[in-house]
């Protein structure tokens, strides 16, 4: 029998709130209880790749390090390299960086030089659109080594924080809002 198609409903159901972390003040969206179902994990990656075929994306870059988990899963669906955005000082080549104001603290991040050749088609995803600093620090980067952004897709987007007013001018699809 097959099963149900996963729906962003069932994802938010998931999503556990935590209060006061990692400081007071911040809830925390936890996204570990869609992780360990099995079923919803999947079907959040088919959400995450629904616009996109096979071919039509060069690589699915994630942001350090929830943003991991869900691109690296949705490169291999849609048969694309997968490139980390880190925090300053993990990568092992030389980087470009680039500093931002995140929701709590202040953070800098990096990508190799050589991560995307000038014009190839990436997605970026993350776990959770928040300020939008982590977001468009990267965005900045990936400008940088000459990518074509082609759409920048988060679980879950903290709408209150107005995130997506820092990446005008880039498609911006959220599946969980609050
Ligand atoms: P921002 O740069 O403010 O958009 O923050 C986004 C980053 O911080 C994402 O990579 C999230 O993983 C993390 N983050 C910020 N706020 C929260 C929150 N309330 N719950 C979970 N993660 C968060």
């Amino acid at each position: 029998m097959r099963h149900a198609k996963v729906t962003a409903q069932n994802i938010a159901a998931a999503i556990r709130n935590v209060p006061d972390f990692p400081k007071p003040g911040i809830q925390f969206k936890d996204i570990t209880p869609v992780l360990a179902d099995g079923r919803l994990f999947a079907g959040t990656i088919d959400l995450l790749c629904a616009n996109y075929k096979p071919g039509e994306v060069d690589a699915v870059v994630g942001i350090d390090a929830r943003g991991f988990i869900f691109a690296s899963a949705v490169a291999v669906r849609l048969g694309a390299g997968f490139v980390p955005v880190r925090k300053k000082g993990k990568l092992p080549y030389a980087t470009h960086e680039q500093s931002y104001d995140l929701e709590y603290g202040s953070n800098t991040v990096a990508i190799h030089i050589d991560a995307v050749k000038p014009g190839e088609r990436v997605l970026l995803v993350d776990d959770l659109l928040a300020t939008g600093g982590t977001a468009s620090a990267a965005v900045q980067l990936l400008e940088k080594i000459g990518a074509k952004i082609l759409e920048i897709h988060f679980l879950i987007e903290l709408q209150f924080l107005a995130g997506r007013d820092k990446l005008k001018g880039y498609p911006v699809k959220s599946l969980v809002t609050y």
